[in-house]
């Protein structure tokens, strides 16, 4: 036990009122940690935005618990530590001549955080990256463990489950045989026509606006190898002739490489190196899921409000995310687009904007990612996820007493 060591979240807009912080060494530590303590929530790399970590009593890092990779090559899965960091096992699984189907923007983020968000990267064909989990393994809230694995009843509603469900100590993920990829920055897609097109043309794919016009300024195109070299012009846009950052005048050396240099999967994937802190922490970020066939829609219903939008964006970027099984994901039972937003960081002057946002979606049924800024009320999101209310009973039966719920739980799932 200690202070808090992590005093906020990486963004700083979340101060974290723990009284007590630990960082077990041992499972073993941990279980007679939890068997002891009235209320414990987990913290990963506390990259949320969201106050979705945040408690008053204990709060505990898995980040002290040996690291454990463990592939098992005939059933292509990995069993690793829940409080590594993805970029942490990329490399190894590489190595081994395996990869994860997907990625999110940067490798920094906990995998156990991750995917008890809803996490996701781009790709017409991917789903979130909890879609990958086969087991999740847990210390209930009396201190035993359990694993619970896919085709278990509770397991869809065990993998993205907000962290209320127990402290997750190992993940088992799916594996596929590791892949090259390719990465290629256009400019320029003007207007809306394209933009399904463009979002289909590759393994993952990236548009990004500054709503300052109709039209997304950089499209990042993530190919595999196999796929065909793509035009120099097309849709267009035009190839960009250096690398590039998304948001206007920061150096892209943080990004990884583009430009069409081959290179592996988990180098390509995310936009940011593993090696760089992608920034200081200086921006806020909502996003909104919205069923696929809805987007041009919501497109031009941003546009028409790209006045309020533009002075505190940094940057928008649009991506896809295939349909999943998993109660609480925001991509649960629909192929969805997402809707992101990177703000400046000035909560007081991002609110209300981000409030203008949520009315000009309101009609696209969004569905607001739980680690993320979002002022979207209970009711709003009970009628957004139709499992919520099987996670309330699910967070009950295992956890009558709430150790390990706190206030954004008992305002979202208070059942
Ligand atoms: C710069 C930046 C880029 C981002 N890019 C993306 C992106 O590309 N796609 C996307 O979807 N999101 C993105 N996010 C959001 C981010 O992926 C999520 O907020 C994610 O949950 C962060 O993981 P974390 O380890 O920091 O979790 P935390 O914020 O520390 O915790 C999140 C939740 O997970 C729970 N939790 C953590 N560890 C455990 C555990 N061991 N057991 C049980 N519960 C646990 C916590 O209790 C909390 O409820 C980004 C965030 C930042 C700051």
């Amino acid at each position: 036990m200690g202070t808090a060591a992590t005093v906020t979240n990486w963004a700083g807009n979340i101060v974290f009122r723990a009284r007590r912080f630990h960082r077990p060494d041992s499972v073993a530590e941990l279980q007679e940690l939890v068997a002891g303590s009235e209320r414990i929530r987990a913290v990963g790399t506390g990259h949320s935005f969201s106050p979705i970590a945040d408690t008053t009593a204990d709060q505990v890092s898995l980040a002290g618990l040996p690291p454990i990779t463990a592939i098992d090559p005939d059933a292509a899965t990995v069993t690793v530590s829940a409080g590594l960091r993805y970029g942490e096992v990329t490399g190894l699984l590489h190595e081994a001549g395996f990869a994860l189907p997907n990625l999110g923007s940067l490798p920094h983020i906990s995998i156990a955080g991750a995917c008890s968000t809803g996490t996701h990267g781009s790709g017409v064909g991917n789903g979130a990256l909890a879609t990958a989990v086969s087991a999740v393994e847990l210390v209930g809230a009396d201190g035993e463990l359990r694993t619970v694995r896919r085709g278990d009843v509770d397991f869809p509603g065990s993998v993205v489950a907000l962290g209320g469900l127990g402290i997750v100590t190992a993940l088992t993920l799916d594996l596929r045989p590791t892949f090259g990829m390719r990465q290629w920055v256009y400019e320029g897609l003007r207007g809306f026509d394209d933009v399904e097109e463009a979002l289909a043309s590759a393994y993952s794919v990236s548009l990004f606006t500054y709503w300052t016009g109709p039209e997304f300024d950089q499209v990042w195109v993530k190919q595999r190898d196999t796929e065909p070299e793509p035009p120099a012009r097309w849709l267009g846009a035009t190839r960009a002739d250096g690398p590039r950052h998304m948001v206007r005048g920061v150096d892209p050396v943080h990004c990884t490489a583009q430009l069409g240099e081959p290179g592996p999967w988990h180098e390509r994937l995310p936009h940011f190196r593993l090696e760089f802190t992608p920034s200081s922490g200086d921006e806020l970020q909502s996003e909104y899921l919205i069923p696929r066939a809805a987007l041009v829609d919501a497109l031009h219903a941003l546009d028409r409000i790209r006045d309020t939008i533009a002075p505190v964006l940094q940057v928008c970027e649009v991506r896809s995310i295939a349909a999943d099984d998993l109660w609480l994901s925001l991509a649960h039972d629909r192929d969805s687009h997402a809707l992101h937003f990177t703000w400046i960081a000035d909560t007081n002057a991002v609110l209300p904007v981000v409030a203008a946002v949520e009315a000009a979606l309101e009609p696209f049924a969004a569905r607001p990612h739980w680690g993320k800024v979002f002022t979207t009320g209970p009711e709003a999101v009970r009628a957004l996820w139709p499992r919520l209310p099987d996670v309330e009973r699910l967070l009950r039966r295992h956890d009558p007493a709430g150790k390990f719920r706190n206030d954004m739980l008992d305002h979202y799932l208070p059942g």
